[in-house]
């Protein structure tokens, strides 16, 4: 172990601290060993993400491994898709787990191993009740629960019908493998808890081999121990599990017996992280898929322009708790944004184009504009951006009957243009069938080409734009948060969370103008469009022949604005 090194990080949460003191101790010989155990039955979100920063950053941080494990031994829903996701999302994360990719699957045969061991010692037994009989036997948190009537068959018997249940010759229910624990124990989890069930089912890597599968419980901690792992950190809802996990392996006699450590998850407002609940949103269409850019997932903030390394600050703040709470998704967005500040070019683009044509400035003219990518970053250096007497301005720039605190284009101001001349409005013609304002023609000043007046004159606003002529059309897509309220699960209770989806979560905009440098235009390129926010070309639909840009994030926070308008 590398002392210098972990002192250069001290602790910062408390698993840190118990991994310190088991350093201390000289417990597991100074290793430290943790995995991102994830089911390939969904996509990651961004409360794997906190686990796979946790996981990943304590073994970077002590100099130790990190396994990535599919926890995959439950047939149902489980896919190579999911499995391929993972792989990816880990990776663009910026973690490497070397060759330390495994799958629990793998492990089928020696889990079985393992339940024929426990029969023999008189630890597990084949029970055939139902389910609902298991159920009712089980008692409550109040009441102890009753013997199974099968509890106390042989370890012969035992034997053979663990093996006929494994050969399929009973049906799906007549029979499970229980661990002999306490039917009276305080901890329901340990009133002989199912290790091993009857599934007809195929597994999407181990085919049709086998026809009972383990139960989340057996496999996990043997899983663990299999791998060598140290500290096996999982959420807190398997805290009432940890007497079960230290219990098998210790009726075991495993060599490796690691320390379960729970932790609070990741709850965040204006979202769900729960994979099922993320899977109905997909299955019933509500979403585009699970990379849509409205999605918690990896994908999908992977698709909207997020970067890994906002998200890897955002789990870094949000810390590690043992309580439950949910962390507010302006946090999130503010991580992006303070990110995306740093890196993204900033670039012009039109949202809703408003045509100004500037009489004066001769016709047949384009001047090119050397603009900076980056205000405070010259090594990013500089591109030209046309000039010309017909542009596009956002329409919300110009009103023509402006209240008060409008500092914009009205009739007979004047404003300046990002990079450019000043401009006075001088006329605004109307469309003659709806009466809306169709374009507004101006004079530009020649003496301000640097962007002041020569003469000391002061505008109050300063706009962006693009040239009508030069400028490429593109579609923006503005994604706003997946619910209207903050806690869509916490709402009254047996609603339907679909009915709390924004309605305005997704805006297409078909008219949009963008600077000719953004022609080819990289999918997963991030820029800023001046005065608006962050956006990214769209990896699935954006092409040279048609530009698609989604808004990762507005420059400020909207929301906490219209939340306290709301409260007022
Ligand atoms: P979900 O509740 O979304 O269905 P899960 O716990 O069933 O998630 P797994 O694939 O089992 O999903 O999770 C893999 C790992 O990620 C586990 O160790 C789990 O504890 C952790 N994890 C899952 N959700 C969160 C979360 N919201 N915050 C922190 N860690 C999480
Ligand atoms: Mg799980």
């Amino acid at each position: 172990m590398d002392v210098s090194r972990r002192d250069a990080s001290p602790s910062t949460d408390f698993i840190r601290a118990i991994i310190d003191e088991d350093l201390k101790t000289g417990k597991n010989k100074g290793r430290v060993a943790t995995r991102f155990p994830p089911e390939p039955n969904g996509y990651l979100h961004i409360g794997h993400a906190k686990s796979v920063c946790l996981n990943f950053g304590i073994a970077a941080q002590y100099g130790g491994t990190c396994n990535l494990r599919m926890d995959d031994t439950d047939p149902s829903g489980e896919d190579l898709e999911y499995v391929e996701s993972i792989i990816r999302d880990v990776r663009w994360l910026g973690f490497d787990w070397g060759d330390r990719l495994f799958y629990a699957s793998d492990y089928f045969e020696r889990l079985y191993q393992y339940a024929v061991q426990l029969i023999k010692i008189g630890q597990a037994y084949v029970c055939s009740l139902s389910a609902d009989e298991i159920r009712e036997y089980r008692g409550t948190l109040t009441q102890p629960g009753k013997e199974s009537p099968y509890r106390t068959r042989s370890v012969a018997e035992n034997l053979e019908l663990f093996s006929r249940m494994r050969t399929g010759e009973f049906a799906e229910g007549a029979h499970v493998l229980r661990a002999k624990i306490d039917m009276a124990s305080s901890n329901v989890t340990m009133r002989d808890p199912v290790l091993y069930r009857i599934k007809k089912e195929p597994h999407y890597r181990a085919g049709s081999q086998w026809c009972i599968y383990p139960m989340y419980d057996f496999a996990h901690c043997l899983s663990d121990s299999i791998e060598g792992i140290t500290h096996s950190i999982c959420t807190l809802e398997f805290e009432n599990n940890r007497p079960l996990y230290d219990w098998i392996l210790n009726e075991l006699r495993v060599d490796c017996h690691p320390q379960q450590i729970e932790f609070a998850r990741l709850n965040l407002s204006y979202t769900i992280l729960s994979k099922r609940r993320l899977i109905e949103l997909v299955a019933r269409g509500r979403v585009q898929g699970w990379d849509d850019p409205r999605m918690p997932t990896i994908a999908g903030m992977r698709r909207r322009g997020y970067t890994p390394e906002a998200i890897r600050t955002f789990c870094d703040r949000i810390g590690v708790a043992k309580k439950d709470s949910i962390v507010d998704v302006a946090l999130l967005e503010h991580c992006v944004r303070e990110d995306l500040n740093e890196r993204a070019l900033r670039v012009l683009g039109v949202l809703h184009p408003l045509r100004v044509v500037i009489d004066n400035y001769p016709e047949d003219r384009v001047e090119e504009f050397d603009c900076p990518y980056h205000p405070q970053k010259s090594e990013l250096g500089s591109r030209k951006v046309p000039f010309s007497r017909v542009l596009y301005i956002e329409r919300d720039d110009f009103l023509e009957k402006p209240p008060k605190k409008f500092y914009r284009l009205t009739p007979g101001r004047e404003v300046r243009l990002r990079y450019g001349y000043f401009i006075k409005c001088t006329e605004v013609r109307r469309d003659p069938r709806t009466g809306e304002v169709a374009e507004v023609h101006c004079t530009y000043d020649p003496e301000t080409r640097s962007g002041f007046a020569p003469d000391g004159r002061k505008v109050e606003a300063t706009i962006h734009w693009v040239s009508a002529a030069h400028s490429l059309p593109a579609e923006v897509r503005l994604y706003d948060r997946l619910f209207h309220v903050p806690n869509p699960l916490g709402e009254k209770e047996g609603d339907d969370f679909t009915e709390y989806l924004n309605p305005k979560s997704l805006e297409i905009l078909n008219h949009s103008r963008v600077e000719s440098s953004l022609a080819g235009a990289v999918p997963g390129n991030r820029y800023q469009f001046e005065r608006l926010g962050y956006f990214c070309t769209d990896s699935s639909d954006s092409s040279g022949k048609a530009l698609v840009f989604n808004r990762t994030v507005t420059l400020r926070d909207s929301w906490s604005k219209i939340v306290s308008q709301e409260k007022k």
